[in-house]
């Protein structure tokens, strides 16, 4: 609750910002470039610091797309090694820049606790999530990665997978396509109406229990802003809620509407019901 977002946020720039992020020999520079040969109305490039990101901007379907490379700069003829190449405070602060994460995995070594922890902070910061396999010319079976990939990234099934090559150019400006559909999805606002037809469902497929002889009572939901799309669900002794119901109420709103790609946030507030206490000492 505490991280609630009061207010509307109306976007401020048309600008779409892609964030490319990974651990080290992901293969981030290597799509980075590729990405940006392969536009031909390149709008600017510009290579950041060692503290900074590298950046690319490009023109897609009348946009203006800003592709963040956290890979960091690479000396001529120097070769930046291991854990040292990875710097965990530049990929959390173009995590915040951004509006689109491309999570890169990398094909040849699909199995990496840092690649959930990554997946996990970009949820966290409501951002929009792509997984996108790499070096797929380098593996003969995708399939079995990808069976791997849902399970290792049970948490987020509502991200799209994308199967790339930067050898082979396969599949790299599907990353455009797929992050501006995710945009118009993170910018849908649904109808009060709708949503409070979800949530009376909800609770009359799976009541929600709660401690004793309490029983919280979700009353109403309203979406309160976008990008991340977030809902608001107000009621009685919603404390009480167990996860496994908000989970469920998160489910029954993607079956409707998928949200695909991005996460959908929740609040819940409980309402001081004191109007009928009043009416009844007034009366
Ligand atoms: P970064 O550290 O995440 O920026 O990773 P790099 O882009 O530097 O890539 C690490 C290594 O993987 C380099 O040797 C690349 O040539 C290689 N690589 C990256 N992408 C591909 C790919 O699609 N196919 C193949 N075969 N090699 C790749």
């Amino acid at each position: 609750v505490s991280q609630e977002k009061v207010a509307w946020s109306p976007k401020t720039s048309e600008s779409l910002k892609i964030a490319l992020i990974g651990r080290p020999n992901v293969g981030k520079s290597s799509l980075f470039n590729t990405l940006g040969q392969k536009q031909q109305a390149l709008v600017s490039s510009r290579q950041g610091t060692t503290r900074d990101v590298n950046r690319v901007e490009i023109r897609f379907h009348g946009r203006t797309l800003e592709i963040l490379d956290t890979a960091g700069l690479r000396k001529p003829g120097k070769r930046e090694v291991g854990i040292e190449k990875f710097s965990a405070l530049r990929t959390l602060a173009a995590i915040e820049e951004s509006d689109i994460c491309a999570l890169l995995v990398d094909a040849t070594e699909p199995h990496s606790k840092l690649d959930q922890a990554l997946a996990g902070q970009i949820i966290e910061a409501g951002k929009g999530i792509i997984v996108v396999l790499t070096k797929a010319d380098l593996v003969d079976d995708t399939d079995h990665i990808l069976d791997e990939l849902e399970r290792d990234f049970n948490f987020l099934p509502y991200a799209p997978v994308l199967i790339t090559s930067s050898e082979t150019g396969q599949n790299v400006t599907k990353l455009f396509e797929l992050a501006t559909e995710i945009d118009a999805t993170r910018h849908l606002e649904l109808k009060t109406s709708e949503l409070n037809k979800i949530l009376s469902e909800a609770v009359i497929e799976h009541p929600p229990a709660g401690l004793k002889n309490t029983r919280p009572k979700p009353k109403y939901i309203v979406q309160t802003d976008t990008c991340p799309p977030w809902f608001v669900v107000h009621g009685r002794d919603l404390g009480l809620l167990h996860w496994s119901w908000k989970r469920f109420l998160e489910r029954k709103i993607r079956e409707k509407y998928p949200f695909i790609g991005t996460p959908i946030m929740f609040s819940y507030r409980n309402n001081q019901d004191k109007t009928k206490n009043t009416a009844n000492l007034n009366d």
